[in-house]
This record gives C-alpha cells, structure tokens and sequence, in this order.
C-alpha cells in the first residue's frame, strides 16, 4: 500500500505551527496574502509536499529559510514566579511548555520542529525524540512500567537488541512471545504494552498491523516502523497508538545520525517526555536539524531504493545460488535473502556495498543477522524466529541497480558456496 494523500488537519487544527518556536521574537513579519483566500485553499497535501515543509511553517514569518539551529542549553527567564508555574504544567501533563523553553533537557526548539515534521508523516498528533531507537522503545517501557503495567507482549522477530532488552528484563518488564494470531490471549490485566516490527528486523515478516489492534483491544499497540517508513506503511491509520522509529536509518538517510522517535497521540507523547526530562535521552539539536533535512528527501529515497530494492529481489529469486528470497508485499528497500553456500563468504566477496550493520543509508549495506544485528538472540530463539544462519540482509541504496547487481553477482561466487575474493578471506 502506498500512502499518497495526508488530511491536512485530521485533528481540527491548522498545520502545526502552534509549538513551532516563534519565541525569538525578532523580525516576525506576516506575508501580504497569507491571509488570503485560504478558504479554497486545497486542505490535504501530498506526503512528498509534507516532507519538505512540515515542521517549516513559520520559517519565511521569521524571515528565515534554512531552520535555525538552537544549540543553548538554558534559557534566561527573569520571571521566575512564571517559570515556576511552567514546570508545574509540565509536570501535570509532560506537553510542552508555552512560550521560551527552559532547559535542553525538557525541550528545544530545533528538535521541536523535526518532531512536528514526523508527526505529521505519521499522521500523529505528536512525536517525541530520543537519542536512539532503544532510547525512545526504553522509555515506552518505563512509561508503561510506571504505571504498573510491566507485561509486554511481542512477536518475533524484533530488531535483535529490542529483542534483548524485553527478554533480559533490563527495564524490569515481562515478555510473553506469541505470534500474531495469539496476542489477545497473551494478554494479562498488567499488560502494558503489545510490540510488533513489519515489516520485520531482519526476515522482513509483515503483520496484518489492522487485525493486531484489534485483538490488543484497550493495550497500546507499538508498532515499530523503521523499515516501512510513513512512505509505505503508517501504522496509526491501522490502530497502532505508538509508532516507533530508529531515526538512525531511514529518516535520517545518511547514515550520520543517530535518533529514536515516537509518534503517538497527545496524551502519550506527554509521559514520553516527562521520561525522556527525568531519564535524559535527549536528541542532540544537530541531530535534530539533520533529520529535518533527512525527512524532506525521504520519499523520493525510498522510492527510487525501493525501486532498485524490488528488482535486485527478482534477480536474486531466479538465481541458482540463492535459496530463498525474503521481500515485503508493500515493498520497501530491505531484501533478504538465504544462500546456499557460505554467506560468510558473500560478506567477504563484496566491493561496492559495504559489509556493515545498519540500513537505510544513501548507499547499500550488507551483514548477517546471525552474527552481528541479532547476535545477542540467544541462537534458537532466533532459528525460531525464521533468522536462518544462512540469511542475509541487504539494506539497497541510491547506487545504480546494475553496478549492485554487478556486485552481488560476483559476491555470489561461481557457484553456492565459492568465494569471489579468496585473497580478502587470506587477509582476514
Ligand atoms: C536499528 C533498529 C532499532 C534500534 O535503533 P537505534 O537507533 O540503533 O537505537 C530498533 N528497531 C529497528 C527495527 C531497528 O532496525
């Protein structure tokens, strides 16, 4: 499924510029015709055109085009009777405070904007970053933990080390695993959360996500959509309350940034950010800004990965030295694939991809989940979870399909199991 079209004002207000930062006071100038004829003005936007400007809206008020970047940590205030009230608010509901921000750690400005952008990608009231994907899926856990909700119920596979966070009980939560089909009755009164990835890290399984919140009934539903993406798939509109993002991979595209985000309704994202104030995984402004820009490009990125993605799946299907070929029904940049030699070998043979962990970068990577982005699963665990020893997973990039597929083709070797390079196995 492909997402086209965004209600441009699904919650009954204008484009989110309400907690766009204006505090700066300085040369705010209002457009001759911004005022008119807004009436017939079109009320939805494509998601390309969302990309680009959301989060950007009161730019060209402040006389501005790039976004500022706000790198303070603290703010002066010389009310301090006001300031006292501010962080009474923020204690009472976690929404961020009116007027100038206080302390990095409770809210900037610059990070601000990338959170409005990605809510309004995901069709969210709010989002809510972090300084990782395993900061922001923690602190959905101690807000649920919190409340004395510490069961969670998840269907594998997960990204390996969300896997490993739930089953190590760091965060002193309780996993009960099923698959999709036996969430509602996993579910306890003390269930706090269900938690699912589609598709999935790294065999690329999909959910029916629909049916899934259906059967969580009143438990908030998380879906992790780091792989999907909001050009693919937005979980929201399917009845997830939480969408979660490893902002490090697709949102940020460079493979520059590392980031967590979750775009959730208003009341959630308030928790959210009295954990993230109280517990300090904070995103870094910088970070904030690169997102921003990531996210104006994101679309057209995975599209034309997409693209390349969908056809190196072909290619690999009909190839003799390929078992087995894992690609999404609604698409996506990832492919997977099982081998029926050594994929060790394949790891070695390659040149223009790099052998890497990680994914949703500008150019293509390539690594073993048995070994590296699901090495902490305990071994059968995974083998259950479908992450065979012989699977690969293919982050495609923006390269040429043909000078990938060049590339693979030689990884590949002669025949299943012969190595294209033997003198880089000679040099370790
Ligand atoms: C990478 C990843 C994470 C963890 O994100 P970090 O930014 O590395 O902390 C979580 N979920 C999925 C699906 C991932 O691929």
């Amino acid at each position: 499924m492909k997402v086209d079209r965004i209600e441009y004002d699904g919650f009954g207000h204008p484009p989110n510029v309400a907690r766009a930062p204006d505090r700066m006071n300085r040369s705010v100038f209002t457009l001759p015709s911004m005022d008119m004829g807004m009436e017939t003005r079109r009320t939805t936007r494509a998601l390309a055109t969302e990309a680009v400007h959301a989060g950007r809206d009161d730019l060209a008020g402040l006389g501005l085009h790039a976004p500022p970047i706000d790198l303070s940590t603290t703010y002066p205030s010389y009310d301090s009777r006001a300031e006292a009230a501010r962080i009474d608010a923020f204690a009472t509901t976690g929404a961020d405070p009116d007027g100038p921000p206080v302390y990095g750690r409770l809210g900037n400005p610059t990070v601000a904007r990338f959170e409005t952008a990605l809510a309004r990608l995901e069709g969210t009231e709010s989002a809510v970053a972090f300084a990782s994907g395993m900061a922001a899926l923690s602190a959905v856990l101690l807000v649920r933990g919190s409340m004395g909700l510490r069961h969670v119920v998840a269907v594998r596979p997960l990204y390996g080390c969300s896997d490993h966070l739930l089953t190590a009980g760091l965060l002193g939560s309780e996993v009960t695993w099923t698959d999709p089909a036996g969430v509602a009755d996993a579910l306890r009164p003390d269930t706090g959360l269900v938690l699912v990835e589609s598709p999935a890290n790294p065999t690329l399984a999909e959910i029916d996500l629909r049916a899934v919140a259906h059967a969580c009934g009143s438990v908030p539903l998380l879906v992790d959509n780091t792989f999907a993406t909001p050009v693919l798939q937005r979980p929201a509109e399917q009845g997830a309350r939480l969408v979660l993002h490893s902002a490090t991979k697709y949102l940020g595209g460079h493979g520059d940034v590392l980031a967590g985000v979750v775009a959730c309704d208003e009341e959630f994202a308030g928790r959210l950010r009295q954990v993230r104030f109280a517990t300090g995984g904070v995103l870094h402004p910088l970070a904030g800004y690169l997102l921003l820009r990531g996210l104006s490009t994101l679309p057209v990125r995975v599209r034309a990965a997409s693209a390349s993605a969908a056809e190196l799946a072909g290619r690999l299907a009909a190839d003799p030295r390929v078992a087995r070929v894992h690609y999404p029904r609604i698409g996506g940049a990832m492919v997977s694939f099982e081998v029926h030699g050594d994929p060790h070998e394949v790891i070695a043979g390659v040149r223009l991809i790099t052998p890497a962990v990680s994914l949703g970068s500008v150019d293509s990577l390539i690594q073993h989940p048995a070994s590296i982005s699901h090495r902490i699963v305990d071994a059968d665990d995974r083998r259950d979870a479908g992450v065979s020893d012989r699977l690969l997973r293919l982050s495609v990039g923006l390269e040429d399909v043909e000078d990938l597929w060049a590339d693979l083709d030689a990884a590949l070797g002669e025949r299943a199991g012969t190595p294209a390079h033997p003198e880089a196995l000679a040099q370790g």
